[in-house]
């Protein structure tokens, strides 16, 4: 969906450089005040980070900020995203399972950093670690490195020939379950969300997730064509789950053409978030 016309009041997904996003949480506070959004959530994977910086800035340039985090979880072998928002970050629980995570992105990556070398392709590990400037590393940052030494155009291509699922240099990692991810979220009293449902294609597991905690549903976003909307707008109702959306912005060398704010909800949407939140 072109979002070329469009801006919402508030964008509840987009990443930072605290993991595979291209923008520090500072840069990404000052484009959103640029635009005139006033809401952004901070949906990074596997990490916290940059709530801080985040709120700092939003503080200084009247962009509220929503805390959240993005879970990838594996239900049944596919890759379901479970979005979290307002946990207590001083929950233990919640903080060492955030930390097993990044440990295994961090072993996956040098696996994948050996299978490329058996495709001939020399990267280190610390050139990695350059382009992760935060600490949730992520394929992204392994196909910057592929950019720069001329193996690939763009990190699409990247994903294409060496690092997506089907590609020959793709290694899983260890995941939680979707029903894991959202007891995790809800222990730490956060509010549970389903990410982008119409990529997954896995509605009829939905009332499955709902029994599980799961709070909301992330009816916009840009991977959704207005027949998505429509359906999840629907299920929402009928499971009596928060509407909430956001753009999944991670910069314009990540992903093109996804604009932060061109997918999202009206500024209340986070009030409503938060006072569930209060409630959990
Ligand atoms: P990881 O977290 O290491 O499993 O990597 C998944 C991340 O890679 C996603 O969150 C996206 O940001 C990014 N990604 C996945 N597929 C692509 C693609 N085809 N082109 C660019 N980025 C992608
Ligand atoms: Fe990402
Ligand atoms: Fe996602
Ligand atoms: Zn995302």
């Amino acid at each position: 969906m072109d979002s070329a016309f469009r801006l919402y009041e508030a964008d509840l997904h987009c990443h930072t450089t605290a993991s595979d996003g291209l923008l520090s949480p500072t840069e990404l506070v000052l484009l959103a005040a640029k635009l005139g959004i006033k809401g952004i959530g901070i949906t990074d994977h596997d990490t916290i980070q940059g709530w801080e910086e985040a709120e700092e800035a939003g503080a200084k340039h009247q962009v509220q900020i929503l805390k959240g985090i993005e879970l990838n979880t594996n239900w049944n072998g596919k890759e379901v995203h479970i979005l979290g928002y307002e946990m207590d970050s001083s929950s233990g629980i919640f903080s060492e399972k955030l930390k097993v995570l990044r440990k295994a992105r961090e072993k996956r990556m040098v696996e994948i950093l050996k299978r490329l070398q058996d495709l001939e392709i020399n990267i280190s590990v610390d050139e990695v670690q350059e382009f992760a400037k935060g600490e949730s590393i992520g394929r992204p940052h392994i196909g910057q490195a592929l950019v720069k030494h001329g193996y690939v155009k763009d990190i699409r291509e990247g994903f294409e020939r060496y690092l997506g699922t089907e590609a020959p240099a793709y290694v899983p990692r260890y995941k939680l379950t979707s029903e894991e991810g959202i007891h995790l979220i809800r222990e730490a009293h956060g509010v549970a969300v389903l990410a982008h449902p119409g990529v997954h294609g896995l509605d009829e597991e939905i009332p499955v997730w709902v029994k599980a905690g799961l709070q909301g549903i992330e009816v916009f976003h840009s991977q959704h064509n207005p027949v998505d909307e429509l359906r999840y707008l629907e299920i929402a109702q009928e499971y009596h789950l928060l509407t909430t959306g956001g753009s999944d912005f991670h910069g314009e060398a990540c992903k093109p053409n996804v604009n932060l704010g061109g997918w999202g909800v009206s500024l209340k949407v986070i009030q409503q978030i938060l006072d569930v939140a209060q409630h959990n």
